[in-house]
């Protein structure tokens, strides 16, 4: 038998610095940069969201409340989920293509009475229940920042944010010295440190009044209302965090990776939402929805997650808007002609564990976004599993469009798992399938991405809204 020329009987993996033009790098090199001033600026979802409503203005998006015939609409719910469209030249009924991201993050929530003084010590010190999947381990001895929402006994809401700035401080959970740690050396990792030990210093300096009991603290509540004007009754009511303080960066000598907080999932919200910014509606034949949502982190609870009608609604909004029938027949059959990607970073190959995964089907850093046909674990369980015709769709787009492409399980089979939005989509009915660039280090403090995927993710979403 003849060789098959080019070797096309085989798959090969190919990476994108390996193949990409010049011109290309320097496109995922400048892409990058936007990215990572949208990382500094969006920590937490309330963040992302004021973001958001920035962009949109600017762009001329009018909200679903206002009343309006724009063919780009937007719809922000409680502050902290979003969704955006253009709607296409064909009816929304028909379908529509939408790409669904979350907007929060691992992090470390300060409870409703999070403010201690410890009397003997004459420090305070903030207590706190983390949020999401973090690895306790590597919240202490780094520097955190406080950021939030504070709704005031009055009913005035206030921006908190503390420890971005240079001159601000940063705050800091103390770690046991070595020296004394004997009784912790010989924990195991997961219980080395306790959550209860996850408190936050936070003052020493007494206020200067004889008559009152708890000095420290009442000195920072003093710092904290000459800067908010809030009280200890207005934390009942607030969401407080603490998440990393800094900067994200280049890495690596070739700065060819981006090291930095919450890329799990800013990292899908960016690239979803600057993949429809830079489409030309004249050229969308489907509506195209960017979805942005809340507690993902957290099995995509409550009102503002995936599993609420959010995203119903605002479909049904956008029926409405472009003069179609929307009851609730109408609005089920729409989700059942369309096609969502669940863009969520995967587990790349991390060089130090690589036993955790079955390198042939994970996701090799630099080589391209992923698509991710299945999730879960043992044995799939609480997987989407997208079906084969959709996932060649996909595949047969980004090939055609030249994006670096890759498929992704995450891990070994029985090593673990996860779960993504990707299920509570499926279950309108839509064509759901897993699609997003791997991660290194994903949920610690800083994580890492490969410029190559981030940019190659960018033009995966702009061609499913385009071409799918
Ligand atoms: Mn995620
Ligand atoms: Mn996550």
């Amino acid at each position: 038998m003849k060789k098959k020329e080019n070797n096309e009987l085989t798959y090969k993996l190919k990476s994108f610095w390996e193949t990409a033009t010049k011109n290309e790098i320097k496109k995922a090199f400048d892409f990058s940069e936007k990215y990572t001033k949208f990382l500094d600026l969006c920590k937490t979802e309330r963040e992302t969201v004021v973001f958001l409503e920035n962009e949109l203005i600017n762009r001329g998006y009018k909200s679903t409340e206002k009343n309006t015939e724009q063919k780009k609409i937007y719809k922000i719910f409680r502050n902290k989920t979003a969704a955006f469209a253009i709607i296409g030249k064909r009816p929304v009924s028909e379908g529509f293509n939408l790409i669904v991201s979350h907007i929060d993050s691992p992090r470390i929530d300060l409870k409703q009475r999070p403010l201690h003084e410890d009397n003997e010590l004459k420090m305070s010190i903030i207590k706190t229940h983390y949020y999401g999947g973090i690895r306790k381990y590597q919240w202490v001895s780094t520097p955190l920042a406080l950021h939030g929402f504070v709704v005031k006994k009055d009913g005035e809401a206030v921006n908190v944010c503390i420890g971005e700035n240079s001159d601000d401080p940063v705050f800091i959970i103390p770690d046991l010295l070595p020296h004394l740690a004997q009784d912790q050396r010989s924990k195991k990792l997961d219980e080395a440190i306790d959550a209860s030990k996850l408190n936050v210093v936070f003052s020493s300096i007494p206020y200067p009044d004889e008559d009152i009991k708890e000095t420290v603290k009442y000195n920072a509540l003093y710092l904290l209302n000459k800067r908010y004007g809030i009280t200890e009754t207005d934390l009942l009511s607030a969401e407080l965090q603490f998440v990393p303080a800094g900067m994200s960066r280049d890495a690596g000598i070739d700065k060819s990776f981006i090291m930095g907080y919450g890329q799990d999932d800013k990292v899908c919200a960016y690239t979803s939402m600057q993949a429809l910014f830079d489409c030309d509606p004249a050229d969308l034949d489907r509506t195209a929805i960017v979805y942005f949502a809340d507690k993902e982190e957290i099995g995509s609870e409550g009102n503002t997650g995936a599993k609420s009608s959010f995203i119903l609604d605002f479909v049904s909004d956008l029926m409405e808007v472009n003069g179609e029938k929307n009851d609730s027949i109408s609005l089920r059959k729409a989700f059942i002609n369309s096609q969502i990607l669940s863009a969520d970073v995967n587990a790349a190959i991390n060089p130090n564990y690589p036993a955790v995964h079955e390198k042939d089907n994970a996701v090799h850093i630099g080589y391209g976004v992923s698509l991710t046909k299945f999730t879960g674990s043992r044995g799939k369980s609480g997987s989407n599993d997208a079906n084969a015709e959709f996932m060649a769709k996909i595949a047969r787009i980004f090939n055609e469009q030249k994006v670096n492409w890759q498929i992704g399980e995450l891990g070994k089979v029985d090593q673990g798992g996860g779960g993504t939005i990707a299920k509570f989509m499926a279950e309108l009915g839509a064509e759901v399938i897993d699609c997003g660039p791997g991660v290194l280090g994903m949920h610690s403090l800083y994580e890492l991405t490969s410029k190559a995927d981030v940019f190659s993710t960018y033009k995966a979403y702009k061609s499913f809204y385009q071409k799918a």
